[in-house]
């Protein structure tokens, strides 16, 4: 059987067809499942209960189902899936004092970049996720939190999004889809460990916001850190980077998780501001969040303050990501179902 969600929105027209459906029953039905979020043919009310049963038989509504919910003190919430073939993933909602309500998703089930401070990556890749898989996150959470608005969608869970653009790009077109999810572009960023030649695929599709997780500043450090390093080092990078921010896109976010006496010396926070230097950007520091398999430790906060007044005073908007979840293994790099 089907899974209802994983069609993007021509093959659901093309669907429609096949089943002697008019048309316009795909925008009804995408309206239903993406906009009012109906778990249930059922509820389709403006369908004929004939074509209700059809669709019922034809195809199912979901393909994962919310399997745990983890609660942290700061009101993050830590959402377990499970897929059809039984594979785990996780998405998370944060809550922040602005009154920003993000959803953090996920985009594979592991993931093959393998950083060394990152959990997932320990994982291994597994497989990536469907349209479907991706699009359930949001709405199972939307459902949980259904007095809320979500305000932003961030691509930084489980895997490497790059690495799974088809799938990626067909369910922006839903989230971004006005008379659907309608989030906008702006609400919207994809982070990449930095798969160079994908990102340049993915800019030509997609007109949301990147961000890139640098974490070095150099290649032998980032060779060490990030493997994906040794295939597109850090000029290849930067200069893909440059250019990007030349459009009339955003800047480029750099994301640079903080690990104590392995990449947070003052040296390499100047080495950084070179490496930035004609780059319009944005830096995200993000204190590393420890887990049990490393050694890792994360950067004291004083040594972060210096950061933070370094980049400042060279121009560069910083801003340190607040631990959110933790105490839950629901932060940055601690996914891995
Ligand atoms: N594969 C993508 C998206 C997932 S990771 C990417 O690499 O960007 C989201 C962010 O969390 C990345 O910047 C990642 O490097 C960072 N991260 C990974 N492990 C972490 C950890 N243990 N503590 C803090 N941040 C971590």
């Amino acid at each position: 059987m089907k899974t209802i969600t994983n069609l993007n929105i021509s093959a659901l027209k093309g669907e429609m067809e096949t089943l002697g459906l008019k048309p316009f029953t795909a925008a009804q039905i995408l309206q239903w499942l993406y906009q009012k979020r109906a778990a249930t043919f059922d509820e389709m009310t403006n369908l004929s209960a004939e074509n209700r049963k059809k669709l019922a038989e034809y195809f199912s509504i979901s393909s994962t189902k919310v399997v745990d919910v983890k609660n942290s003190s700061d009101g993050t919430c830590l959402f377990l899936f499970e897929l059809s073939d039984g594979k785990k993933i996780e998405a998370v909602y944060i809550t922040a004092e602005s009154g920003r309500k993000t959803i953090c998703l996920s985009t594979q089930v592991g993931c093959a970049m393998d950083c060394t401070f990152c959990r997932t990556g320990q994982m291994g890749l597994m497989r990536n996720l469907t349209q479907g898989e991706i699009l359930e996150q949001v709405l199972a959470i939307q459902r949980c939190f259904s007095e809320e608005q979500i305000t932003n969608l961030v691509f930084m869970g489980m895997g490497e999004p790059m690495a799974n653009i088809p799938n990626l790009v067909s369910a922006l077109e839903i989230l971004q889809d006005q008379k659907l999810f309608n989030f906008s572009k702006r609400k919207i960023t994809v982070s990449t460990a930095g798969l160079v030649p994908k990102m340049a695929e993915f800019v030509k599709q997609s007109n949301v916001h990147i961000a890139v997780s640098l974490h070095a500043t150099n290649d032998a450090l980032r060779d060490q850190l990030m493997p994906i390093n040794k295939r597109y080092p850090l000029k290849v990078l930067i200069d893909f980077c440059r250019n990007y921010s030349q459009g009339p896109r955003n800047r480029v976010t750099f994301e640079y998780v903080m690990l104590k006496d392995v990449n947070d010396s003052v040296e390499l926070c100047k080495e950084l501001i070179q490496l930035l230097a004609g780059v319009p950007s944005k830096v995200n520091l993000i204190p590393f969040n420890p887990f049990p398999t490393v050694d890792y430790q994360p950067s004291d906060e004083a040594t972060i303050l210096k950061w933070v007044d370094l980049l400042f005073k060279a121009g560069i908007q910083t801003n340190v990501r607040a631990n959110r979840g933790r105490d839950i293994l629901a932060a940055c790099g601690q996914l891995a179902a």
